[in-house]
């Protein structure tokens, strides 16, 4: 059995296109494949008992049957049943093996695959959407892996091994008694259809149920803020409402036919026409009466197998789409890496005919060049969505243009090795990232060997330090337990982190909107103090960042469209001038004065 594949190289092979499905189970189909027959092979033996019974009976009754030849087929029953239970066991053993395999292989998978997408594939994505697939998803699948096929082995030995048993009794009883079950498909098959008819309006209706949810639970606040005008309220009343009356289409033919079907082959139907159809038989004299014996003790058997496969089918409709979603994130398109990673000469950063566009056909940025000399600092300005942020994220490689090319001491950055390239450009955006770990730990998160007073300094640097102290544990308490951070102390934090990286180049999306005052004014002392002698790209919101800059890049719908210092853009009386003139750019200090 070939179980050392990876589920990342389960891709299509000689042009075969495999469904998600057996993708994800590949590594594993020779184990899951066993487990089947020894879970049919089990089921099998362990009903050899029932004809035991029977022949047993036939044998006591007849004027031939010996005591030993009844020891014997008891002997043999017993031996059966316990085969039969060993194999089944082992069956389950089995699958379990393979479902334990499978679980970590693809967790591992998943997250070796989720180490190389861009960056920006995490920003576009909700955290929860990554959590389903690898924690929901991968658990759903357990059902599968682990109880799936063994269930199918053992419902599909049981009913060959008992139709098989019965026709060789006596075909033609076999062939009555055994009409109920037919017949249960035929009502099964009505009920899907039943069903299959409104499954569309009730995906469509949970679907607006979900919109409505987010709508009223976001809407919240406003409703208590400026009162309720009753229409979030009211369309999720109206979603729920519809959903009830759409359910009850979807269920109620579903129900009645279920009803029927089951009632077909309930043991007591099925007991009651295999002794109906004997005493006929009996009456015509096609067989003896102790000939229904085996009949009337093998056929209900039949019923709770059937029902089996029935409920496993649910299942397996849940493991096909968590498979699909799971398949979806190791699909997920990766960063080229460098063949050899190259080694950038110094850390000028240039800028060449860039163009980039999320949505295809609709362009984010243009055909935009600049440079960064080193030592200097760049501000980005320009109005709201016009691709300043764009432009930072590319320069970290969030993801690779579409045209053009970024450079870093002479090398492409898709030649740059990601642990080289974060070694040497830092960065501090707006969306801080921390991780469920000590307040070291997130600080020494690039540099996971700093020593406590390499991260005291850095924190010091930060202006975090002396918060970090007034918590319970200092350095040792975890983020989100017993470290709750503000908005401006956990962008601190970032800061501390870039700190310790020491990186030659810095890339900031200035912190206005998260901060108060006192904080900002503590960030940008940090910043000020950080950026000394490296090179800051910097998307800009505040006056002095952008009067002092060495270099300004107006950007106007992904077009750089004026670039120069301060004093010259103004007397230019272009965009920068305009904007300047509309207060886009704030004095902070303006801020941190109260007014009187
Ligand atoms: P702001 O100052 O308001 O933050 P910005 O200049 O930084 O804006 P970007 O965030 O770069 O602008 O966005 C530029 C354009 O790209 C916008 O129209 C935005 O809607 C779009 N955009 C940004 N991120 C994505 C994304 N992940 N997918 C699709 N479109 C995006």
């Amino acid at each position: 059995m070939s179980d050392s594949s990876s589920p990342l190289d389960a891709a299509p092979v000689g042009g075969k296109v495999r469904s998600p499905l057996r993708r994800v189970l590949y590594p594993i189909r020779g184990r899951l494949a066993l487990a089947a027959l020894l879970s049919a092979a089990g089921a099998m033996l362990a009903l050899v008992p029932l004809a035991g019974v029977a022949h047993i009976a036939q044998l006591a009754l007849s004027e031939s049957g010996s005591s030993g030849a009844i020891g014997w087929a008891i002997a043999a029953s017993v031996a059966s049943l316990f085969t039969g239970m060993t194999l089944i066991t082992a069956a389950e053993l089995l699958a379990h093996q393979a479902d334990n395999h499978i679980t970590h292989h693809l967790r591992v998978a998943i997250g070796q695959r989720l180490m190389q997408v861009p960056l920006g594939w995490f920003s576009e994505r909700a955290s929860s959407e990554v959590k389903r697939a690898m924690q929901d998803d991968i658990g759903t699948l357990h059902s599968l892996t682990a109880h799936f096929f063994t269930t199918l082995g053992r419902a599909v030995g049981a009913v060959a091994v008992s139709v098989a048993y019965l026709f060789a009794t006596d075909w033609c009883l076999a062939l009555v008694v055994l009409l109920p079950f037919p017949a249960f498909f035929l009502f099964l098959h009505r009920a899907i259809k039943a069903s299959a008819a409104h499954m569309g309006d009730v995906v469509t209706g949970m679907a607006r149920i979900d919109n409505a949810v987010v709508e009223f639970i976001n809407g919240m606040p406003l409703v208590k803020a400026f009162g309720d005008h009753g229409n979030a309220q009211d369309r999720y009343r109206a979603a729920v409402d519809a959903f009830a009356d759409t359910f009850t289409g979807f269920t109620r033919p579903l129900v009645t036919a279920m009803a029927r079907a089951n009632a077909l082959i309930a043991p007591v139907t099925v007991l009651g026409v295999v002794l109906l159809a004997g005493m006929l038989f009996v009456a015509l004299g096609r067989i003896e009466p102790l000939q229904i014996l085996p009949f009337a003790l093998v056929t209900p058997g039949l019923c709770a197998p059937l029902q089996l496969l029935h409920y496993i089918t649910h299942d397996l409709n849940n493991a096909v789409a968590a498979a699909q979603r799971v398949q979806a994130l190791l699909d997920t398109p990766v960063l080229p890496a460098p063949a050899a990673g190259s080694l950038p000469n110094g850390s000028e950063i240039r800028v060449e005919r860039v163009s980039h566009a999320y949505v295809p056909g609709t362009p984010v940025l243009n055909d935009v060049s600049f440079n960064l000399a080193p030592g200097t600092t760049t501000a980005i300005v320009g109005p709201s969505g016009a691709g300043k942020s764009t432009l930072a994220r590319l320069l970290l490689r969030f993801f690779d243009p579409d045209a053009g090319r970024i450079t870093l001491g002479g090398v492409d950055l898709r030649q740059v090795e990601s642990r080289e390239l974060y070694r040497r450009i830092g960065f501090v955006l707006q969306d801080v990232r921390l991780i469920h770990a000590s307040v070291a730990e997130n600080i020494a998160l690039g540099q996971p060997a700093a020593t406590r007073e390499q991260i005291e300094t850095a924190a010091r640097l930060a202006n975090i330090h002396a918060r970090i102290l007034q918590l319970p544990r200092g350095y040792d308490s975890v983020i989100g337990e017993d470290a709750q951070l503000s908005g401006g102390e956990q962008q601190r934090l970032s800061i501390a982190r870039a700190v310790l990286l020491d990186p030659p180049v810095l890339i900031l999306d200035e912190a206005t909107a998260a901060a108060d005052a006192e904080s900002e004014s503590a960030i940008q002392d940090a910043l000020s103090r950080f950026a000394k002698g490296r090179t800051l790209l910097v998307i800009a919101h505040r006056l002095d960042t952008v009067m002092n800059a060495d270099q300004i890049l107006v950007i106007d719908q992904g077009a750089l469209c004026e670039q120069g210092r301060h004093a010259g853009l103004l007397a230019r009386q272009g965009l920068y001038a305009r904007l300047w003139e509309q207060g886009r750019y704030q004095n902070t200090m303006d801020k941190a004065l109260p007014a009187c």
